[in-house]
């Protein structure tokens, strides 16, 4: 990247990913506009790159045709991260979140085959579902749960956004990319939505107790956004990328419950580099992490997936692509952010 410029739109650009991104693009001479009906997304996000040449904000839905016609018709690439993300908002609002991600990743498509543009397309490590055999790679067999429990219509929804996706590739030969995130953190995420690491570092700053879900045995790996947009933005400049599917995602696994020791573990440093001595509140009784069963935190019978781990071989041999920063830098950037 960064020898010739391009001019990149970015769908959700207002959103935790897509802030960053539009951050480092521009950063790199591109042209950036960012689309964004301010849903999730938030205006704070964005408002340090309002008035940098080249930066242009439009607050709209991608479903509006008119407005997503011109916009393509004045980018070379689209990168769509605009969706209804997170296991919260999924779990309580599945309307909306099957309909916001199919009927606006067709949208996007239909008004970049219009004007030929490249389309990055974001997917999610949820597409594998609840598959055991770890690490997953890309060709896997993807393992959904039944249509009665909610959770799995963003892994259907966005499942579908990668058949189509794929489709306008071979049927009308769009260059088309497809990434799939897994468990993506860093400065600006929100934890309204349910994303833990976000909320665990709230909990710990305010003294709260951290409530880990179910055991807590279960695992994932967390990637620092700067490194989840290094990959978007290696893809995008990686002509045999077009047509295919790629993991982003850290390769460094933990469990929940170890996670949320390492957060309290990092705030309590955190603190006393502050000099603010313990935490306000801690609780009396010491339980500083509370076990809450998956019935009580989501939905009766949620399902959750014991482990998640990407094979990142592919974007490796395509782009030279590998994760710089590790957990406790993500921890250390997190609490640095959240003041
Ligand atoms: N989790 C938790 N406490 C919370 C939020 C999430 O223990 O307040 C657990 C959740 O059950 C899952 C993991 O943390 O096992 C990651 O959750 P998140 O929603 O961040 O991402 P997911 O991997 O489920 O998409």
């Amino acid at each position: 990247m960064g020898h010739e410029s391009s001019r990149f739109l970015i769908t959700g650009g207002a959103g935790f990913v897509g802030s960053h991104l539009a951050e480092a693009l521009l950063a790199q001479g591109h042209a950036v506009t960012v689309v964004d009906d301010l849903s999730t997304g938030r205006m704070e996000n964005i408002a340090p790159l309002a008035g940098q040449p080249g930066f242009r904000f439009v607050i709209d839905t991608i479903e509006n045709e008119v407005v997503m016609d011109r916009l393509a018709g004045e980018c070379d690439t689209i990168v769509h991260l605009a969706a209804a993300v997170g296991v919260e908002l999924v779990v309580h609002d599945p309307v909306r979140t099957i309909e916001t991600n199919i009927l606006g990743t067709r949208a996007v498509l239909q008004a970049a085959k219009r004007y030929g543009c490249k389309v990055l397309l974001a997917s999610t490590s949820e597409v594998y579902g609840r598959g055991v055999r770890v690490p997953f790679s890309e060709e896997d067999d993807r393992v959904e749960g039944p249509t009665t429990k909610s959770r799995w219509c963003y892994a259907a929804s966005k499942a579908v956004d990668e058949f189509l996706g794929l489709a306008y590739h071979r049927q009308y030969g769009l260059p088309v990319v497809i990434f799939r995130l897994f468990n993506t953190v860093g400065p600006r995420q929100s934890g309204r939505y349910g994303m833990v690491v976000p909320r665990f570092v709230r909990w710990a700053m305010e003294g709260e107790p951290l409530a880990v879900y179910g055991d807590g045995s279960q695992t994932r790996c967390f990637l620092h956004v700067a490194d989840a947009v290094r990959a978007i933005a290696a893809l995008a400049a990686c002509p045999e990328a077009v047509g295919q599917v790629y993991n982003v995602g850290s390769t460094e696994e933990v469990s929940i419950l170890e996670l949320a020791r390492r957060v309290l573990d990092r705030v309590d440093r955190w603190r006393a580099e502050q000099g603010l001595g313990g935490a306000p509140g801690q609780p009396a009784s010491g339980a500083r992490i509370r076990l809450i069963p998956y019935e009580e935190a989501y939905e009766a019978g949620f399902e959750d997936m014991q482990r998640r781990v990407p094979d990142t071989s592919k974007i490796r041999r395509a782009t030279g692509w590998v994760p710089e920063k590790g957990l406790e830098e993500i921890l250390g950037d997190v609490v640095g952010s959240m003041k």
